[in-house]
């Protein structure tokens, strides 16, 4: 089967298309722009870049636009756009409804529109591209991958917020968490290394975008990010948890509203605000090993949230028996990886720094001592969701 995996934004496209046969990925790309001037797709082939510029007015202009470069002879990709079996979308949340991934009808898109509220930038933009792509592949079946499904498993007490329960009614206020596609693809990973299901782990999605989820025996308990992907561990830009009394605090002493201050704590804060240098860890790990004392300051709030979450986890599932590291920065910073499980020693984990300085495939990094099994897992959601299609529609 050919699957095609989109992941929109609101002025962006994410492709992949997948050969199920093998799972390698034919080409990949992303739409850049759309909705304004300038737009750009560019398009990745056998390790060559290929940029197309030109306008698009929807994101149904760059399905249209994808579909004329992969038909395209010269290129070789498909012949014609029936070899697309089926597509594949990353649908960022799928509120309490959905636990699992769904083929699209009528009623997951109706389901997704009333999810738009918990997810009002991602939503739109998911259903947008979910519309483009039945416009273009009339008949070929859509699949929605939700990043908020893998964590509905959490019990109430570990997702429900205490305010007042007509709060949490009337408006569906509660922890949800996201990567959950990640988490998941990395959970299978993680049970496939250790040889059993039947487990205690804690996975860490480190990025631009960081959460950690505690996995009990192959289902999620709990996890770090919560109402929005704004909870939790201090990330590129975002603050992760403070007090909720900070946004009147600031609105108070600054003169801010509440939307001003929502933004600072999404766009300006995390390891940028604190370092003053950058919002990408590379750049904030070396101004630290550079002398750069808040640069220091951001890295180590970093690592002690992300330590002191296993450690909250440990406490919820009655212990660890692994920990998996996944995502930009826990997938390559093997000093980041160091630093959050220094004081991990009561939990008995002891990494093998041999093993942690090496790269690429996935690997256990702990000594053979060691009470916890430690493993980096390079994550990989375009295939997860691809595996997911592929699930729900070769039989229809
Ligand atoms: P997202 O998908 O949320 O944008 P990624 O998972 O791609 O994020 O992670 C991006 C982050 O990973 C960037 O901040 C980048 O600096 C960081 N990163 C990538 N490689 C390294 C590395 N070798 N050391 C430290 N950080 C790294």
């Amino acid at each position: 089967m050919i699957v095609l995996v989109v992941n929109c934004g609101s002025s962006s496209m994410k492709y992949q298309l997948i050969d199920m046969s093998d799972e390698h990925v034919m080409v990949s790309g992303v739409a850049e722009r759309i909705t304004f001037d300038h737009g750009v797709i560019t398009h990745k082939l056998n390790g060559e870049k290929i940029v197309i510029e030109k306008d698009m007015a929807t994101h149904k202009d760059a399905v249209d636009l994808l579909m004329e470069f992969l038909v395209d002879p010269k290129y070789h990709i498909i012949s014609s756009m029936s070899d697309i079996d089926a597509v594949g979308h990353r649908v960022l949340h799928g509120g309490s409804k959905y636990s699992e991934s769904v083929v699209v009808d009528d009623a997951v898109l109706k389901a997704i529109e009333e999810c738009t509220p918990l997810g009002p930038l991602h939503n739109p933009a998911n259903l947008m591209g979910i519309n483009a792509c039945a416009a273009a592949l009339p008949g070929v079946p859509q699949v929605a991958v939700f990043d908020t499904a893998f964590h509905q498993t959490m019990p109430a007490y570990a997702s429900t917020y205490p305010i007042p329960y007509e709060y949490v009614e009337k408006h569906k206020i509660r922890k949800y968490g996201f990567h959950g596609t990640s988490h998941r693809y990395v959970t299978l990973k993680a049970a496939e290394m250790m040889g059993t299901k039947e487990f205690k782990l804690v996975t860490c999605h480190l990025g631009n975008g960081a959460s950690c989820a505690a996995v009990l025996n192959g289902k999620c308990v709990d996890t770090s990010m919560g109402l929005t992907p704004l909870d939790g561990l201090e990330m590129g830009t975002r603050c992760g948890t403070v007090d909720p009394a900070v946004v009147k605090f600031l609105c108070d002493k600054e003169g801010l509203t509440v939307d001003e201050v929502d933004d600072i704590l999404n766009k300006k804060s995390g390891v940028l605000g604190v370092s003053g240098v950058s919002n990408d860890f590379r750049d904030v790990e070396e101004a630290m090993n550079n002398g750069n004392e808040r640069a220091r300051l951001a890295m180590q709030i970093f690592y002690y949230r992300v330590r002191t979450t296993i450690g909250q986890y440990a406490a919820a599932m009655d212990g660890v028996d692994a920990i998996v590291f996944t995502a930009g920065v826990g997938e390559n910073s093997a000093s980041a990886r160091t630093a959050i499980c220094k004081d991990l020693t009561y939990l008995g984990v002891k990494i093998d720094e041999e093993l942690n300085s090496k790269r690429g495939e996935a690997m256990f990094i702990n000594t053979p001592d060691s009470k916890v099994k430690v493993m980096v897992i390079p994550t990989n959601e375009e295939l997860m969701i691809a595996l997911d299609t592929v699930a729900l529609t070769k039989d229809l």
